[in-house]
């Protein structure tokens, strides 16, 4: 169970008052956390684009030997991509499950009590 450890590591790592809050508080720090470094990738692979995009525009005006350069940018963007994903199944693997009503299968608010659709009342 390598996400519960990652829990309990993020949950450590802001000290001991977060830790009395409780497991969901410590589950959405590290969702935010999470968040956090995506938006980070997210970033660096922005600045990979637009490296790639003058890359392009050189090798239109004829310069030659880019490819390596190149090569390099996408192998790097993919590596990105590929943490991102990681950091996704984590964030999905955090998030409470979608309640939904048993009688007809409607996604309702976590907090429901009944179901806005076909009225059924929620355990
Ligand atoms: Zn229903």
């Amino acid at each position: 169970m390598e996400i519960f450890k990652k829990v309990g590591e993020s949950a450590r790592s802001i000290g001991e008052g977060a830790k009395s809050l409780g497991k969901k508080s410590s589950d959405l720090v590290g969702v935010a956390k999470l968040k956090y470094e995506i938006s980070k990738l997210e970033k660096e692979m922005e600045i990979n684009f637009s490296a790639m995009g003058r890359l392009v525009y050189m090798q239109y005006n004829s310069e030659q030997g880019l490819e390596a350069e190149m090569d390099q940018l996408i192998n790097s963007t993919r590596a990105l991509e590929e943490e991102i994903d990681a950091l996704e199944a984590q964030i999905d693997q955090l998030n409470p499950k979608q309640l939904v009503c048993p009688n007809c299968n409607t996604e309702l608010p976590a907090a429901a009590k009944y179901c806005f659709k076909c009225g059924s009342k929620m355990e």
